[in-house]
């Protein structure tokens, strides 16, 4: 659950080496230690691949700036 909103779910999962970062619809952003490297990949399967020049423009590109804070999107 997301400290800053209590969000349970449509969260944006980023891997950065052996790291999986949370990021909640709130802006709030998190290391999940307990998902490893092997889970985000079976998690992902074989994306639709788009590249961002850095995190911050694909957060916002994908809605999870705190733009859309409280609300659940489909
Ligand atoms: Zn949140």
């Amino acid at each position: 659950m997301c400290s800053g909103c209590q969000a349970r779910r449509d969260w944006l999962l980023i891997n950065h080496g052996r790291n999986v970062w949370v990021c909640c619809r709130c802006g709030d952003q998190w290391l999940e230690p307990e998902i490893s490297r092997a889970d985000f990949d079976a998690l992902i399967g074989t994306p639709d691949v788009t590249n961002y020049p850095s995190v911050e423009q694909a957060l916002t590109a994908l809605g999870f700036d705190g733009a859309f804070a409280g609300i659940y999107l489909k």
